[in-house]
């Protein structure tokens, strides 16, 4: 079974894409990877910036609004200013960033940041709330800190998380609908390759979270059966669960996904049901994909040294920034697997992901897409443009917003 799914790698239309890294059986598959070793390859630094050689304090940290968006503004005591759009759960998270994370920052050295954020997860008693709704405060504070320190080496973040190996990023385009027949499915995702060029998609299969239900009777399957004849062959195909299966049905439903052609099968199982994710990737060829929920490096490092998933997909937002997504990036690189993070983010969360894509030697080779570049992209100089199915990375200092962009313009602190 093992050499199948390498065989099928390297034979399956566009799947070289998601593994590229996985030109040999990889090593959590011959079973010979330990812990220690993806330990070791986590607890690396990942920030590059000894070049600043001065303090930088932070002297305070605010959130601010506009209709749209939500901020994190960063300022230090000698008036650099960083700043970073979160996704929207800070409409109701808050609370958490100003009471919880934002003030353990205040009047410390920016250049620690990496060692900030396991403080920050001390400090308080934080790590009682360790989860989606802490990390995603630290994130935010993590952008806006990256994004001031590169404003003042004048490099992009990319340069300062371990180098820039990439300056352009092949987009899959991600359809959420689970109310559409297969064949209207079919035709969404035509249309989103047709506008977009990209050349890998992703759809929904299941109920979400559902056990066993499906969103609609036969949809699933029908689908799976319909959706590679009529997308052709030189299109990369993902397939998204969010968690909709116990592993009996995962593996029935994967098996059809084998039969048909598709890609890559994400989150079969419960997010949390790690023993029966690994029961799925066992059972079946085509790579299993999960982690866009997880925030315990911990719980990716057990992923990765059981091969319970074979793409790793951490969330830039959820799990706690740029240097943590790094660090499940490392294990999984020691471990010969790639990464596709989770895209939470709302405005820009896209662009997240290009500069993360920008600096992770193991990526895969397709990224989510989601958003509107026309609305967000000309915030950038060059503007950001998607063109035959890639997007440029921003080359602007920090995380490359302008300002002449002028973001904050409306936005009002909260
Ligand atoms: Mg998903």
């Amino acid at each position: 079974m093992k050499c199948d799914r390498r065989f099928l790698m390297k034979s399956t239309v566009g799947i070289a894409a998601v593994a590229t890294t996985k030109s040999r059986l990889s090593a959590a598959e011959e079973g010979r990877i330990s812990a220690a070793e993806l330990d070791k390859a986590a607890a690396a630094p990942v920030l590059k910036i000894a070049s600043l050689r001065s303090p930088v304090k932070i002297a305070s940290i605010d959130l601010l609004r506009d209709r749209n968006n939500h901020f994190v503004r960063t300022r230090s005591t000698d008036g650099a200013v960083g700043i970073c759009v979160t996704n929207s759960r800070a409409a109701y998270l808050y609370p958490i960033l100003q009471q919880l994370v934002a003030p353990y920052f205040i009047g410390k050295d920016a250049r620690d940041l990496e060692s900030l954020i396991d403080g920050v997860y001390l400090y308080r008693s934080n790590y009682k709330l360790s989860g989606l709704a802490l990390w995603c405060c630290v994130a935010w504070v993590e952008f806006s800190v990256l994004d001031l320190l590169g404003k003042i080496m004048n490099k992009p973040v990319g340069e300062l998380l371990g180098g820039v190996v990439r300056r352009q990023v092949p987009v899959y385009v991600a359809s959420g609908n689970r109310d559409t027949t297969p064949e209207q499915e079919v035709a969404v995702l035509a249309r989103h390759i047709e506008q977009t060029n990209a050349k890998a998609v992703k759809f929904k299969v299941g109920g979400r979270m559902s056990n066993n239900a499906d969103s609609m009777p036969g949809r699933t399957e029908g689908l799976i059966r319909i959706v590679r004849k009529k997308l052709g062959d030189n299109i990369t195909i993902f397939a998204d669960a969010n968690g909709s299966y116990d592993s009996r049905k995962a593996i029935e439903i994967g098996k059809l996904m084998q039969d048909y052609g598709i890609n890559m099968f994400e989150e079969p199982c419960p997010f949390d049901h790690l023993e029966e994710t690994k029961r799925v990737a066992d059972a079946l060829s085509i790579p299993i994909s999960g982690g866009e929920q997880e925030t315990s490096i911990r719980r990716f490092r057990w992923m990765v040294q059981n091969d319970a998933v074979q793409v790793v997909q951490p969330d830039l937002h959820y799990n706690g920034g740029y240097i943590r997504a790094i660090r499940v990036a490392r294990m999984a690189a020691e471990a010969g697997i790639s990464v596709i993070p989770h895209m939470s983010g709302g405005g820009v969360g896209y662009v997240d992901v290009l500069h993360f894509a920008s600096c992770t030697p193991n990526l895969g080779d397709f990224q989510e897409y989601k958003g509107n570049i026309s609305q967000t992209g000309s915030w950038y100089d060059p503007p950001l443009r998607l063109r035959k199915g890639a997007v440029n990375v921003p080359t602007g200092p920090g995380l490359g917003i302008t300002e002449d962009a002028d973001i904050l313009r409306d936005a009002e602190p909260m």
